[in-house]
């Protein structure tokens, strides 16, 4: 009797057998059980270690994105330190000019083209002061306080603020609530603050078109989706737009959504953004749902 016992492709022995009629057969035969009891346990354990080389690599890029994230964030606090510091400076000073600015309009009450001079005065402080407002607002969340905030509410006071500038472009918001239960621990104060910095980017971006915010709860998450019918975000600026001082606009600070992203982070959510239904840009915030009252 002849059996062929020879190494096959990847290591895999061969068993074929090609004739067994001798009195030694058994032992042919148990052998040849043995070979394939240790091809199976070869191919299992190249299938583990092709599973666990996919994983390290899994891993290892996970590793990367968050040593990306926590260089960036690192970056980000110096930055907000150094902004922080220059706009504390700043806006004591301003604050006298637009003290004596008001006064100063006010005594010249009778000699109107003075005034105009002194009110355009009044005007410039007041816009560099709501940019100071912005670097401080970069430079730092702080604390945030947590409490059980209703999302909807918040949104109601945005759409609210930010009414005057969509009737002055001529553009419409509306609302869409998929859920009743938008009810989130945050800091109510501050996520006010990033909607509002979205809404007045999108009715900025639709002009006299239309802005449409849907709030739902996705298992443990809300999601407010804000999307407008501008031109979008172009792919080769969509990784800069969270950058501190991106901008595109000639009047723009660049702090806008650097303000965003800042505040979601620190409440343990994430934006994103991406092409919208409506042709221009949809920007998805997800923050960890808290529990409504009926759950508590
Ligand atoms: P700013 O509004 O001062 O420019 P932001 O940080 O809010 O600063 O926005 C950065 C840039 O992102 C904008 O200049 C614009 O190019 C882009 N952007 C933000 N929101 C939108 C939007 N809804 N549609 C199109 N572009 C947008």
């Amino acid at each position: 009797m002849k059996m062929v016992v020879a190494p096959g492709r990847h290591g895999v022995v061969d068993t074929t057998p090609t004739t067994m009629f001798d009195d030694h057969g058994h032992r042919e035969l148990e052998l040849a059980a043995m070979v394939n009891a240790f091809n199976a346990v070869t191919e299992k354990l190249k299938v583990s270690h092709e599973r666990l080389t996919d994983e390290v690599s899994r891993l290892r890029d996970r590793i990367h994105e968050k040593d990306l994230e926590l260089e960036r964030r690192a970056r980000l606090a110096a930055l907000g330190q150094m902004a922080a510091g220059v706009a504390h400076e700043v806006r004591n000073p301003l604050g006298s000019i637009l003290l004596c600015a008001d006064m100063l309009s006010k005594e010249l009450e009778n000699a109107p083209e003075n005034k105009s001079l002194a009110d355009q005065i009044v005007v410039a402080v007041r816009a560099l002061d709501g940019i100071v407002g912005d670097v401080l607002a970069f430079a730092g969340p702080g604390t945030c306080r947590f409490q059980k905030v209703t999302l909807s509410e918040i949104m109601t006071d945005v759409v609210r603020l930010v009414a005057p500038r969509a009737v002055e472009t001529g553009c419409r918001v509306r609302v869409d609530y998929r859920t009743c239960d938008t009810v989130v621990s945050a800091d109510g104060a501050q996520i006010q603050r990033a909607l509002l910095n979205l809404l007045f980017n999108a009715v900025d971006a639709a002009n006299a078109g239309d802005v449409s915010v849907v709030i739902t709860r996705i298992n443990d998450e809300v999601q407010i989706l804000i999307s407008d019918t501008g031109d979008g975000i172009h792919d080769s600026i969509k990784e800069r737009i969270f950058e501190p001082f991106f901008t595109t606009k000639d009047s723009g600070t660049g702090l806008g959504l650097a303000i965003v992203y800042r505040i979601v982070a620190s409440h343990g959510g994430r934006v994103i953004v991406g092409d919208g239904p409506l042709g221009g840009a949809v920007f998805c915030v997800s923050l960890p749902a808290g529990q409504s009252s009926t759950e508590s």
